[in-house]
């Protein structure tokens, strides 16, 4: 990056500020982004994108930047949506929606790729087409598959995609940056139980469900120890039981739910096949039935060698080498640019945003000290992508 390019970008911290502390003080969740789509479709218009689009999803836009020559398509992404958080900061642009609040930092992301949008649009001295991407519903229903199922990547020829997250305490304006998986699959389960009601007093004559819940709440704790390759990791957690109404009833029903995390496609699908059948056979034994409903939710999120490559080359570029930190291991999370990566090669890293609160929490804040280091990075993405 020249030191003009790096000076250009410095010069629209002031400016992100200001978005991004209006986008905080409005804050939107899952596919109710509406004045938030506005005020982004507001700001592209005014940079000078006028190829627009608002049908991949009920909310979020897509700006498309065509280059100075012809070339190839990459997509930078960042997602728009809040979440359903009281927010507790004592801040002059503190969420003026009840209830709801930028407590992932989804208004800095937004920030981010508007910055970048605006410094591209400027300086267009590249060959091909950067399509910027604004994704609702990152936090629970899943925007980014919505926009997958909507033909985002049938409508533009997107050779790679990038996406990012801030990460309180990871060390300021350092990387972190994975080959391969580097967050988890998000699936839930419930397992209905039904035998058959009876007096406590009487056991005999009845068939035990809340027996039979604990029993498979143990055995579901062997497909970690027993059932996975023991190099690999995986989380089975049973998250409610739920039966009974009273002291002296056998209930006839009982209901388990819970999630599971994996970082591989295989384990995802071996948790389930496992949870059914260890769930159907322990009914089995106690004479009772279970029934299972297994969505899959969020698959694993992971990244492209060749672009988590570049990546890794761009932030050691804008950074320094020693603060790029390569292949840590995965967090168990999930994010829903995992269907991104599903249908393009492409990689999605982490930004430090030093010591504070961390995200999902009413006090946290985005750190705007890291705002143009995240439009550095997508410029040079662009720079090493479709550079002349
Ligand atoms: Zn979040
Ligand atoms: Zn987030």
């Amino acid at each position: 990056m020249t030191s003009t390019t790096a000076k250009s970008i410095a010069a629209l911290k002031d400016e992100m500020i200001e978005w991004r502390h209006h986008i905080h003080a409005h804050p939107e969740t899952a596919f109710e982004e509406k004045l938030t789509t506005e005020y982004i479709i507001e700001k592209l218009k005014s940079f000078g994108i006028t190829e627009l689009y608002t049908d991949f999803a009920p909310t979020g836009v897509v700006g498309v930047i065509q280059g100075k020559n012809k070339g190839r398509t990459i997509g930078l992404r960042s997602d728009i949506d809040a979440l359903d958080i009281v927010e507790e900061n004592k801040i002059d642009y503190c969420s003026k929606i009840p209830g709801k609040m930028h407590a992932c930092g989804h208004d800095g992301h937004t920030a981010t790729l508007l910055g970048a949008a605006k410094y591209l649009s400027a300086n267009r001295d590249f060959s091909g087409t950067v399509v910027v991407i604004f994704q609702p519903a990152e936090e629970n229903e899943g925007g980014g598959r919505v926009m997958v199922e909507n033909g985002l990547f049938e409508k533009f020829p997107i050779e790679a995609v990038y996406g990012m997250h801030n990460q309180p305490n990871l060390e300021l304006n350092h990387f972190l940056i994975n080959h391969g998986p580097v967050m988890a699959s998000y699936d839930v389960f419930e397992i209905k139980i039904t035998g058959v009601g009876a007096h406590a007093a009487a056991p005999h004559l009845g068939k035990d469900t809340i027996l039979t819940a604990t029993h498979i709440v143990n055995n579901l704790q062997t497909i970690v120890s027993r059932n996975l390759n023991p190099t690999d990791s995986l989380v089975v957690s049973v998250t409610q039981i739920h039966s009974g109404d009273t002291w002296n009833v056998l209930p006839q029903h009982a209901v388990i739910r819970g999630t599971v995390r994996a970082l591989s496609t295989e384990d995802q699908y071996l948790a389930e096949e496992r949870i059914k059948h260890i769930s159907i056979g322990t009914a089995l034994t106690f004479c009772t039935k279970a029934e299972v409903d297994y969505q899959r939710r969020y698959p694993a999120t992971i990244n492209h060698t060749k672009q988590a490559d570049i990546a890794i080359k761009v932030a050691q570029k804008i950074v320094g080498n020693d603060k790029v930190i390569i292949d840590s291991p995965p967090t168990m999370g999930s994010e829903d640019f995992a269907f991104m990566l599903q249908k393009v090669p492409g990689v999605y890293i982490k930004i430090g945003a030093g010591k504070g609160t961390n995200v999902h929490n009413p006090s946290y804040n985005f750190n705007d000290e890291i705002l143009t280091t995240g439009v550095e990075y997508f410029v040079e993405i662009v720079n090493q992508e479709l550079g002349n």
